[in-house]
């Protein structure tokens, strides 16, 4: 009997602001074949505008997520800039049992722990060519009062320096360019042998 081939585990991390949000809604809308699935996370965080439950985040109380938390319901958990954020098994483990890629949009701490728990994760680094883009960004997004947006600033000087534990960096000057290569990383693990060796199969024994 032939077992399918797990699906591949992206993590994409970056500063806030660093454009993971846009690049992965484009990968999702966009993607390099087989569709994959946006892992929605559970947040303690209050809804934004334009925001609905269930797609961007699952919104619960404190309580919610301490339960969830003490049934073991994540596969990894963080405060991230005051707020709890986790990603739940469900959102992650079905899926790569049948074979569906999974993208976790999380902090570097969350990416961290979960390369603990999964190492064959894929890890994906988003910057910025410089500090003064990053403070245009997260000014024009509109998102965050002045004194937050400082604070995100200060946290980006640190995660930066965390760029070293991912496999790969995408600079997100350029947009186009930027999900280009997202999605041809993307491609290219579909390309493995371990990944194909299923129906691969059928191929080398046409050739024995
Ligand atoms: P993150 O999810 O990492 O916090 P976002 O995806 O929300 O970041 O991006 C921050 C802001 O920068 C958004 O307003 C987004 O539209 C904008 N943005 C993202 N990528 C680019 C780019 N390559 N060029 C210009 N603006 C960008
Ligand atoms: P926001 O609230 O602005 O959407 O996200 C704030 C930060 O939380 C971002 O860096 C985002 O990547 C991170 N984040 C979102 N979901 C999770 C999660 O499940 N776990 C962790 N560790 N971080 C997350």
């Amino acid at each position: 009997m032939t077992t399918r081939p797990r699906g591949n585990l992206f993590i994409v991390s970056s500063p806030s602001g660093g454009g993971k949000t846009t690049l992965i809604r484009r990968l999702i809308a966009d993607p390099p074949g087989a569709p994959l699935h946006f892992s929605v996370s559970h947040t303690t965080r209050p809804m934004r505008a334009g925001e609905r439950n269930g797609r961007e985040y699952h919104f619960v109380t404190d309580g919610t997520f301490r339960k969830m938390a003490a049934r073991k319901a994540f596969l990894e958990q963080n405060v991230v800039h005051g707020r709890r954020y986790g990603t739940s098994r469900a959102e992650v483990l079905p899926h790569l049992s049948r074979g569906e890629d999974v993208v976790l949009d999380i902090d570097v701490q969350g990416a961290r722990d979960i390369r603990k728990v999964y190492p064959r994760a894929v890890s994906i680094f988003i910057v910025l060519p410089n500090l003064a883009e990053l403070e245009r960004r997260l000014r024009r997004r509109g998102l965050d009062r002045d004194e937050e947006i400082r604070r995100r600033l200060r946290a980006a000087r640190v995660e930066i320096r965390k760029a070293r534990q991912f496999q790969y960096v995408i600079v997100n000057d350029d947009l186009d360019r930027a999900t280009l290569e997202l999605q041809s990383l993307v491609r290219a693990t579909r390309v493995t042998y371990a990944r194909q060796r299923t129906c691969l199969d059928r191929v080398f024994r046409e050739f024995r």
